[in-house]
């Protein structure tokens, strides 16, 4: 089992087998890759691509795939996933930052959300390919994976939406055609509550029982710009990793943080938590022992 860490700076906490950047969030800003650092591309989600142009947005009968439509859980702005000249960039770019790191992490590479995309394009391309609504969105966001697939040499995991159940009818992912192309795969679980762990590890046994690649799971630690008083308590990002871990067979977990700084206080408050972690070693066999040594594990790097 393995512990990631997932930043939006360029920097490596101790106490992780390796480390993603946030290369291109889905604020759309771009930053250098680094060479040992996998990095996380977000596709269509890109809110600065959307303001140079605004007519690339994805559009649905609630509205448009735009920062402040609440009809869709979104906080950014996303380019409607068909579209040609955008896909062309992206390729190009996933491409050229997968020769300069060691790997590619890849969020936002589907549609939208329900109901994506109903511009002039999508509805032309639906039309001619004589195939269902959702069968369609499915043909589109395959073979479009097969062609990052090509253009990326090193690691190309896919993460997907916590959803076990409506990905397909949501975003037109297909588990099986994506674990065709994927090494791996990533299952975003971020909250800024992880009070109800039961329905973590629920949803960790439901992916277990669908993905054909095996899984990393994200939690969420500390995000850019968060109030303190608002984050998750490390108390239940240690209880919901060792719910989620003793399903058995992940592959590890990532912690979101903005940087260092924010992870060092997280792998502090962890250890700090001496009396939690004795009972959850109650929580399970193996794999919680292993998750539970390599927090301990921390008391080493952390001061
Ligand atoms: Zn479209």
């Amino acid at each position: 089992m393995k512990f990631g860490s997932y930043t939006f700076q360029p920097q490596k906490p101790q106490g992780f087998d390796f480390h993603i950047l946030r290369v291109k969030p889905e604020t759309g800003i771009r930053i250098p890759p680094v060479k040992d650092m996998y990095s996380n591309i977000a596709v269509f989600a890109d809110t600065q691509a959307v303001q140079n142009h605004p007519d690339w947005v994805s559009q649905s009968p609630l509205g448009p795939a735009k920062f402040g439509n609440n009809n869709f859980n979104i906080y950014w702005s996303v380019v409607c996933a068909t579209h040609p000249e955008y896909r062309e960039e992206q390729l190009k770019y996933i491409a050229e930052v997968d020769r300069q790191s060691p790997g590619i992490w890849l969020n936002s590479q589907y549609f939208a959300d329900h109901d994506h995309c109903t511009c002039p394009r999508c509805k032309e391309l639906h039309s001619k390919s004589g195939l269902g609504w959702l069968e369609w969105r499915r043909k589109e966001i395959s073979e479009y994976m097969a062609q990052i697939r090509d253009v990326v040499k090193k690691e190309l995991v896919f993460c997907l939406q916590p959803d076990p159940v409506s990905s397909y009818e949501r975003y037109g992912v297909d588990f099986d055609d994506l674990a065709k192309y994927a090494d791996k795969f990533c299952v975003v679980m971020f909250s800024k509550n992880y009070a109800t762990p039961w329905y973590w590890e629920m949803l960790t046994r439901a992916f277990k029982k669908l993905l054909k690649k095996p899984f990393y799971i994200a939690l969420y630690v500390y995000g850019p710009g968060d109030d303190p008083k608002d984050i998750p308590l490390p108390s239940e990002i240690l209880t919901v990793s060792a719910r989620c871990v003793r399903v058995g067979g992940l592959e590890g977990f990532l912690y979101l943080t903005d940087g260092e700084r924010e992870m060092v206080d997280f792998q502090k408050a962890a250890l700090e938590k001496a009396e939690l972690r004795q009972r959850l070693r109650t929580y399970g066999g193996a794999p919680v022992q292993e998750f539970l040594d390599r927090v301990a594990s921390w008391e080493k790097i952390v001061k």
